[in-house]
């Protein structure tokens, strides 16, 4: 009998996910859809319940200032006198300190490397934690809505078993964290598809951004202009990730499944679809190889439980009745449609055939050179 999918879960996580500002109560909307779809009831999925992270586990990635300072503060409800470490460790603007920001981390990152360690200890194929992803976070600080670096503390757990990995982005901001977190290693490719434009955050992801020495061309970008649909993000998908499939050849796969490019995001302003995400996880489960399925961004929270929810579902190979069940105690978030799919809008996408035509050309040289 296959293996059972992992799926991470724990009161604690998702209380702490529920606190984290720009996202709150976001945590709880997820879960709500996904168990009034009944989709952990089908047999197909062990719930795990994620332990905390170490603080040895965090330093696998974070310094171990950044660490101490968390700590340090963990108990404090007056941060004042630290203000120029507060800005220097990134905790400030879009990542105030927290209460208990120390036990939130800790909690954060325990649901990826409970889910990383099942996988390296081959107890599941496929494991999901939608309450991790947060792929800004850096060695040293805080970043853009993201405290600690779960993903890099995923993939340093897995690399012991897997020698070469392959971490795919779907977000619509560029993986920084990760990317720089890997930007010398040619055992981890990390492959990112976002929009690049303007003003955009965090404005890295260029397609010449390849990675360095031993690690060239172990950095991937897919940089996406203004109204990016579903075509075009498809015709981009299914050339370059079976292309950097066969040339990178990994033993296993970690994908970030934000959810900021769909149509209706406030922050991601895309026209993406559940279904454009869904081929994508499609393609990914049909390489057949161990993989972890996070979550990431999403600032329009129904969309967002929309997509993770019918994510699982293709996981899981179930299929969802469009209409959302009237037992969600989110259900009046879910109108004016009261479905689970979500139309694209008339957004002009402004990317032009040339324009994908050359990125997809570029990744496939870079990929030549991947040995
Ligand atoms: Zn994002």
């Amino acid at each position: 009998m296959d293996k059972k999918i992992i799926y991470i879960y724990s009161e604690k996580l998702i209380r702490e996910c529920n606190r984290l500002p720009n996202m709150l109560n976001r945590a709880s909307m997820v879960q709500d859809l996904i168990n009034c779809y009944g989709l952990l009831l089908t047999g197909k999925f062990q719930a795990v319940q994620s332990l905390d992270a170490t603080e040895d586990e965090l330093k696998l990635f974070h310094s171990t200032s950044y660490i101490d300072f968390l700590k340090k503060v963990n108990d404090l409800d007056n941060f004042d006198e630290f203000e120029k470490e507060q800005v220097e460790y990134g905790l400030s603007y879009e990542c105030p300190i927290l209460e208990r920001n120390f036990e939130l981390v800790q909690t954060l990152a325990g649901g990826s490397i409970s889910a990383a360690k099942l996988l390296a200890k081959n107890k599941c194929k496929i494991a999901i934690n939608w309450f991790g992803g947060w792929h800004h976070a850096q060695r040293d600080s805080a970043e853009g809505f993201c405290y600690v670096n779960d993903i890099v503390l995923a993939i340093h757990i897995l690399s012991t078993a897997f020698d070469r990995i392959l971490y795919l982005d779907l977000d619509i901001h560029h993986g920084d964290g990760v990317q720089n977190a890997f930007e010398f290693s040619n055992k981890i490719l990390t492959l990112s598809f976002h929009k690049k434009s303007v003003g955009f955050y965090p404005g890295t992801g260029d397609l010449n951004e390849v990675g360095s020495s031993k690690g060239k061309y172990y950095s991937l970008n897919v940089p996406l202009l203004d109204g990016i649909g579903h075509n075009n993000y498809l015709k981009l998908f299914d050339k370059i990730f079976p292309s950097v499939l066969m040339s990178f050849k990994p033993k296993c796969i970690v994908m970030q499944c934000g959810a900021d490019g769909l149509n209706g995001d406030r922050i991601g302003q895309c026209n993406l679809t559940l279904k454009t995400i869904g081929e994508c996880v499609d393609k990914v489960l049909k390489s057949d190889l161990p993989t972890l399925f996070l979550g990431g961004g999403g600032y329009n929270f129904a969309n967002t439980a929309r997509l993770w929810t019918y994510l699982t579902s293709i996981i899981a190979d179930k299929e969802l009745d469009d209409d959302i069940p009237d037992t969600s105690q989110y259900f009046v978030n879910y109108g004016p449609t009261y479905e689970l799919h979500i139309d694209a809008s008339l957004q002009k996408d402004v990317n032009t055939n040339d324009y994908i035509n050359n990125i997809v050309n570029e990744i496939a040289l870079y990929c030549s050179f991947i040995v």
